[in-house]
């Protein structure tokens, strides 16, 4: 899955991202993640992005191109990315088609998130995220959770929430201006390309990610929910078989070729086992990652 998420400053597509990528077990890339990397690292490029970044203005396309291009180069995007705050503009998004053709990788889907301007605000002054996990929430949306499950996997502690620099009103208002005339013409560029879906990412949180679901899901429903019944069923079958394998009735043999003739019938099993693994595993390597 290969996938850009496109929506204004507060549309709320990094919370979805970061759902979307620990659902799918693929990264989640983010421009803003990848800048404030370099600006800590205190290089030259982050110095420069920096300033443009506390003015609300855009970084240097050249710059950005670079990060995303050595980010698409690392081994745990091969299963696919989540785009998210890239590309920027026309210029971002043609570098990033000649990028992804390069690669052999063009995008499956493009998703732009649509949010009133008021709303946007109200949300965008309730964004905190996590100083040493960097986990993005929302004091007035998403708040983050309390209790035994609330601990942060960087520290084990309690989450560190800062409020970014740039989120403040004063330049809220400048990044909503220039959302609206870089970025918006990209909802034309990849229309055309026939890869835009549109969703409605106004209200609750966990509305939103199911519509995006929806939005992600293959053009056959119908067809996807017959296989998922299929598979239930077959899972059922084997379920049962098994007990009755246990209980050794007479036929016990039988019944027990049928469990395992059943058994096999169910990959679906083998593959949610295998992922989950995957995705244990890409996580706390993206973890290591983003302490650095
Ligand atoms: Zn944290």
């Amino acid at each position: 899955m290969r996938i850009v998420l496109l929506g204004a400053p507060g549309s709320g597509k990094g919370t979805q991202a970061q759902r979307l990528a620990e659902r799918n077990g693929i990264p989640q890339i983010s421009t803003g993640d990848l800048l404030r990397a370099a600006v800590a690292r205190g290089t030259a490029l982050g110095l420069a992005a920096k300033a443009a970044m506390e003015g609300g203005r855009l970084v240097d396309d050249a710059l950005v191109l670079g990060m995303i291009r050595e980010r698409l180069g690392e081994p745990d995007v091969r299963a696919g990315f989540i785009l998210d705050g890239f590309p920027r503009n026309l210029i971002q998004a043609a570098a990033l088609d000649g990028l992804l053709a390069e690669l052999g990788q063009p995008l499956d889907a493009v998703v732009q998130f649509e949010v009133d301007s008021a709303e946007l605000v109200r949300r965008i002054s309730g964004r905190r995220s996590c100083a040493d996990c960097g986990r993005v929430f929302n004091v007035l949306t998403s708040p983050p959770p309390t209790g035994a499950a609330a601990m942060c996997p960087g520290t084990g502690a309690p989450h560190r929430l800062i409020q970014r620099a740039d989120d403040n009103e004063a330049t809220v208002a400048e990044r909503l201006r220039v959302y609206d005339e870089k970025t918006r013409p990209l909802i034309d560029f990849y229309r055309a390309r026939g890869l835009l879906r549109t969703i409605d990412a106004a209200g609750e949180v966990n509305a939103v990610t199911q519509r995006l679901a929806r939005a992600l899901a293959p053009a056959a429903p119908a067809a996807a929910a017959r296989v998922r019944k299929g598979a239930a069923k077959s899972a059922a079958r084997a379920k049962s078989a098994a007990r009755a394998a246990k209980s050794r009735r007479p036929g016990t043999r039988a019944t027990a070729r049928r469990a395992k003739s059943a058994r096999k019938k169910t990959p679906a099993r083998a593959a949610r086992k295998k992922h989950a693994a995957a995705m244990r595993s890409r996580r706390s390597g993206a973890r290591r990652r983003t302490r650095r």
